[in-house]
């Protein structure tokens, strides 16, 4: 099997084992266009990453899916790869059940106003009565987190940022899923990415 590529399994099981035997695969889609555009291909490592440390097991299956095979497609169609993979991971982590609060305030539960101050710890952002601890966030996070629970990746692909924005909108996700998932995320592929960036 290539890398990326979404294929269909058929398993057996042998009563008394614990092993399951492929007996037969059939490939749905090869995305060989990811393979073979080195920027798309390490925003698709980049996000199978995440999955690998923040999937818990308890997600819906059919919708988890779902969004890898829409988040590969729009890889595979080229870019602008930050709103998918950015997006991609604002939906895992609300199929994981770690949504971003951004309608309430995380400490006293009232509505945030304008208040563009978040606290990762307490989940999300937090009124003006209660930013003591909070650091400020770009309000266009916030915006971004609201367009992305109701948008599909095909419409939040066209959405632009203000310059670096999407990579402060992964880093601001990365420190909200280090602190939900008790977990550091050791993003290898980001590194290579940051590369790819720097030499264009
Ligand atoms: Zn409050």
């Amino acid at each position: 099997m290539e890398l990326f590529s979404l294929a269909e399994f058929s398993l057996s099981r042998k009563s008394g084992r614990e092993l399951d035997t492929v007996t037969d695969t059939s490939v749905i889609n090869h995305f060989e266009t990811i393979r073979g555009n080195p920027e798309a291909f390490v925003h698709s490592c980049l996000f199978a990453e995440w999955l690998l440390v923040s999937i818990t097991g308890s997600e819906p299956s059919h919708p988890m899916f779902h969004l890898i095979g829409s988040v590969l497609e729009n890889f595979a169609a080229g870019t602008p790869f930050w709103p998918v993979l950015c997006s991609g991971i604002e939906k895992a982590l609300r199929l994981s059940g770690f949504a971003m609060e951004i309608d309430r305030c995380t400490k006293c539960g009232k509505s945030p106003v304008n208040s563009y101050m978040w606290d990762a710890a307490s989940g999300g952002v937090v009124c003006h009565d209660c930013d003591e601890q909070a650091k400020a966030v770009p309000g266009g996070f916030i915006e971004f987190i609201r367009k992305s629970r109701s948008g599909n990746l095909e419409k939040i692909r066209k959405l632009q940022l203000w310059p670096g924005g999407y990579r402060q909108c992964l880093e601001l996700m990365k420190d909200f899923a280090e602190i939900h998932l008790e977990t550091k995320l050791r993003l290898k592929s980001l590194s290579v990415l940051e590369d790819l960036e720097n030499d264009h």
